[in-house]
C-alpha cells in the first residue's frame, strides 16, 4: 500500500508517518528530512537548498522530484508513505508517472485537518529527539525531566531552523497557495480520505487506520 500524508506544517505528518512505519512496516519518504540531510551534510544540493528552506519557500520540483525517484527503486518494506511530497500539482503528476513506470499504484491521499492556530502553537514549541525523531512539544509533551528520549535515552534535542514565527508564516502562504490545490486534485481522482488531525496522537491514528482499512 503505497499512501500520502496531505497537510500544513505542523499536521503532525511526520509523527503519524513513524507511527505506521512502526506498525504495518512501511518506508517513509519525507522529502522535507532528505532536504535537511542533504543541508547538514554540505552537498553541492545542500547548499543551494539551504536558504530557500530557511526563508520556508519551496525547494523547486526538479530537485525533489528527482530525491523521490531515486528512492522509488529501494527497499519498500509494506509500501511507501509520501510525506510532504507531493506539495505542487506538477509533483503529483511526477509520482503519478513515477509510481506507473515502477509497476506501483497509489492506494491513498490522508488529508490531515488541522486549524492555523494550533499549526502556530505546535511549530513554535516542537523539538525532535536527534537519536530517534521522537517530537516533542514544550507545552504538550516536554522533553523528560532527566533530560533523555524516552524512546531512545538520547540527549541530543533538536530544534528545526525554520520553526520560527517568520518562516512559518511563509510556509504556511507556501501551502495554501501551492499544495492545498491537491486536495481538489486527490478529490476529482477518488482517492482523497480526510481525518481530523486536532486529537491526541492515538486518536489521529486510530483515524487514519480507520481511514487506510
Ligand atoms: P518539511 O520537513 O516537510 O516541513 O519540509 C521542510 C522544508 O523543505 C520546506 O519548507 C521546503 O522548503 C522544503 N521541502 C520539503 N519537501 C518539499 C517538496 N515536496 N517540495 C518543495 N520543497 C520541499
Amino acid at each position: 500500500m503505497n499512501i500520502i500524508l496531505l497537510g500544513p506544517p505542523g499536521a503532525g505528518k511526520g509523527t503519524q508517518a513513524h507511527i505506521l512505519v512502526d506498525a504495518r512496516n512501511m518506508t517513509q519518504l519525507s522529502t522535507g528530512d532528505m532536504l535537511r540531510e542533504a543541508k547538514d551534510s554540505g552537498t553541492e544540493m545542500g547548499k543551494v537548498v539551504a536558504d530557500v528552506m530557511a526563508r520556508g519557500d519551496l525547494v523547486t520540483d526538479e530537485i525533489v522530484i528527482g530525491l523521490i525517484r531515486e528512492k522509488l527503486t529501494g527497499e519498500k518494506g509494506g509500501g511507501f508513505i509520501f510525506d510532504g511530497f507531493p506539495r505542487t500539482l506538477a509533483q503529483a503528476d511526477a509520482l503519478g508517472s513515477l509510481l506507473e513506470e515502477c509497476g506501483e499504484t497509489l492506494d491513498a491521499v490522508v488529508e490531515m485537518q488541522v486549524d492555523d492556530d494550533a499549526l502556530v502553537q505546535r511549530i513554535t514549541a516542537r523539538s525532535t529527539c536527534g537519536g530517534c525523531g521522537n517530537v516533542y512539544n514544550d507545552i504538550t509533551k516536554p522533553w523528560p525531566a532527566d533530560g533523555k528520549c524516552e524512546n531512545c535515552g538520547s540527549t541530543d534535542v533538536k530544534r528545526r531552523a525554520d520553526d520560527n514565527e517568520e518562516a512559518l508564516r511563509n510556509r504556511l502562504m507556501e501551502y495554501y497557495k501551492k499544495t492545498s490545490p491537491l486536495i481538489g486534485y486527490y478529490y476529482a481522482k477518488g482517492m482523497l480520505q480526510s481525518v481530523n488531525g486536532l486529537g491526541e496522537i492515538d486518536e489521529v491514528s486510530g483515524a487514519i487506520a480507520g481511514a487506510l482499512g
